[in-house]
């Protein structure tokens, strides 16, 4: 048996294209053994029911490369299958230095976009080495696999050209760090459910206008978070506790919160949320999507009435990144293979301190200063972003039914 090719053996590339069927894999490499040939490479796709069946070989003597190549075509002939044989010599060049995973979400996807982003990417001196799909659905998500360009100028380039285009682009630095991400902590308002929690309390209290007001400016970053979470929550006193059940009934949750929750837990993930409202609502969520960690300041009751005061720790901006440290300690993860997601200016820090820090359909303010930004209303699309694929999310149900 020969050693893998340095780049001076002989190697001839092998390409089959053609309607898919099973016992095509089998039936080249059945072909291609009866001269006794080493597997340098293998690369396979379908794309709408063709395949492309490329095969990197060691060259046999000269004599036998010309029987093989007769064999091969003949082969794919009765198979009524295109084949070409490339001689050459050697395998790929090795990849350049500085590789990132590239994610964009189109809804759709359009050729222009994908264009721009492929021109982009060039013009920063990178090279797309691999690209595939990981998702068809809610949104269109393909995957680039670049090199020869440091990921951070990369963001910085694809970011703007993203941010012109209207779709989401997601780069991150490639290798055994993206797998080993762990934990994901999540905002609540906004970002885990569609609504501010404040707000449905206020409704209640008959001062949502007032309310909602306050928490426009806090979350442009115009206001200090807590004195503002004090103004409104002082709002809410003399409000029956009964309330409280209310409110947890009228928490609508983001589409696909549920998805992205179940798919990393069974894929091992920890999952966490801490939140600028209530315990009140967030504890009956960490309890209905089984979550790991959750935290968030507490409306104090007494006597069955509101007090239009909170008790205990206040989380506030800097507190959320304090506890996003807390709950990666807690987990055992370090904390540049956290995940956070966010979509208010009291998220920043906590966005900031995580390895990858992700604007949901965030503010402005927010989504300029974030690792990388959604802004299609599907919570689950975060999942594309760490390289879960669609099949992934659905494999994973698949089992789960297995179990009962
Ligand atoms: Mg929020």
């Amino acid at each position: 048996m020969s050693a893998l090719p340095n780049n001076d053996v002989p190697t001839l590339l092998v390409k089959i294209f053609g309607k898919d069927r099973p016992g095509i894999t089998a039936g080249l490499f059945d072909t291609l053994a009866a001269y006794s040939v080493d597997v340098v490479d293998i690369e396979q796709v379908v794309t709408r029911g063709r395949i492309v069946l490329c095969v990197l070989v060691t060259e046999p003597t000269v004599a036998a490369a010309g029987e093989l190549r007769a064999t091969v075509h003949s082969w794919a002939e009765s198979l009524r299958l295109q084949a070409e044989i490339i001689s050459g010599v050697g395998d790929n060049r090795p990849r350049g230095s500085g590789r990132s995973h590239v994610t964009v979400l189109g809804h759709p996807l359009t050729a222009e976009s994908t264009a721009a982003i492929a021109a982009r990417i060039t013009d920063t001196g990178g090279n797309i080495d691999r690209i595939f799909r990981l998702a068809k659905y809610p949104v269109t998500a393909v995957e680039f696999a670049v090199s020869g360009v440091e990921t951070e100028p990369l963001r910085t380039a694809l970011a703007l050209e993203a941010a012109g285009i209207g779709v989401d682009v997601a780069v991150v630095s490639a290798g055994l760090h993206r797998r080993a991400q762990r934990l994901v902590v999540m905002d609540v308002d906004s970002t885990l459910i569609q609504d501010e929690v404040i707000e449905l309390f206020a409704a209640h209290a008959g001062c949502e206008a007032e309310v909602a007001a306050v928490t426009e400016q806090a979350m442009r970053g115009e206001l200090d978070f807590e004195q503002s979470l004090h103004a409104r929550v002082a709002l809410l006193e003399g409000l029956d506790a009964g309330v409280v059940e209310k409110v947890r009934a009228e928490v609508r949750m983001t589409p696909g919160a549920r998805t992205l929750v179940r798919t990393l837990k069974r894929l091992g993930y920890q999952v966490g949320v801490v939140s600028g409202g209530f315990t009140q609502v967030t504890d009956a969520l960490k309890d209905d999507l089984s979550l790991d960690f959750a935290q968030a300041n507490t409306l104090e009751i007494v006597g069955g009435k509101l007090t239009g005061r909170v008790v205990g720790e206040v989380v506030d901006r800097a507190g959320k990144a304090r506890l996003l440290r807390r709950f990666a300690a807690e987990a055992g993860v370090p904390l540049d293979q956290t995940v956070a997601i966010g979509d208010g200016a009291n998220d920043l820090d906590m966005l900031n301190a995580a390895g990858l820090g992700v604007a949901f359909n965030a503010k402005p303010v927010v989504r300029q200063a974030a690792d990388t930004a959604v802004n299609v209303p599907f919570l689950d699309t975060v999942l594309y972003l760490l390289g879960i694929t669609r099949e992934e999310v659905e494999a994973a149900d698949g089992d789960a039914e297995h179990e009962h």
